[in-house]
């Protein structure tokens, strides 16, 4: 299903954008300009876990909740397939970078309590309080389904600073890439000290950047005549 993106759209999209915004085309068309997801999510295997309902109407997905498994790949697939955990998470990256998606994105998956209606969540292998978690390839995997997601839902690539102690009634609110340990900092620690925030951010922008082009000159000059119509309209 198309949905309207936040990011600068190609010069053909540019174009259309002008002419939406000149001839008043109604919300439905305007949306329909833009296509499917650009950035590639790289899936190994569908790995279905029953553990999932739908997400509340009307709930914006605005959060990446990052996770570590604390356990191996194949006790995290199973554990999260079985219905007696309760739990799940839309993705789980492997050490070696391998992509296993076990809930659709539409849907809530369950890994962060008061999180699930609004965030995805990412399972990645390994260890909170181990260095070693964290490789390029794992990484890298990471940051194409952060970017994918940034897309899709118009999430922010930043991560909020404090934790859930610091606000209302211990609720966290912070929007964009948070780890499980600032919803949750009496029983979480998770992905840890040593995950690379800064990196991880700066590579997830450099995906989106690849995927979605920079609106060109010719684009640029459309869209001024745009704003001009826009203007010359409200005058
Ligand atoms: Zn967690």
């Amino acid at each position: 299903m198309p949905h309207p993106r936040l990011l600068p759209p190609g010069p053909a999209a540019s174009l259309l954008a002008v002419l939406a915004c000149c001839f008043l085309l109604p919300a439905p068309a305007h949306a329909a300009l833009f296509g499917d997801n650009p950035v590639d999510l790289p899936i190994k295997e569908f790995v279905a876990s029953p553990n999932h309902n739908n997400r509340p109407a009307g709930v914006t997905v605005d959060t990446v909740v990052i996770h570590t498994t604390e356990g191996s790949l194949g006790g995290t697939l199973s554990w999260l397939q079985n219905p007696v955990s309760q739990v799940s998470a839309h993705f789980v990256i492997a050490q070696n970078g391998d992509l296993y998606q076990m809930v659709n994105s539409r849907k809530r998956a369950w890994h962060a309590t008061y999180y699930n209606a609004r965030s995805i969540g990412v399972e990645m292998v390994g260890y909170a309080g181990r260095a070693d978690t964290w490789n390029d390839a794992n990484l890298a995997t990471l940051a194409s389904v952060l970017a994918w997601s940034s897309v899709e839902f118009g999430i922010e690539l930043e991560r909020p600073l404090g934790n859930a102690y610091g606000d209302a009634n211990n609720t966290f609110r912070g929007t964009g890439l948070v780890g499980h340990a600032q919803i949750q900092p009496w029983n979480k620690s998770d992905p840890g000290v040593f995950f690379p925030w800064d990196r991880v951010e700066a590579d997830a922008r450099a995906v989106v950047a690849a995927a979605v082009p920079e609106p060109g000159t010719a684009a640029a000059l459309l869209i001024t005549l745009g704003c001009l119509c826009r203007g010359r309209r409200a005058a």
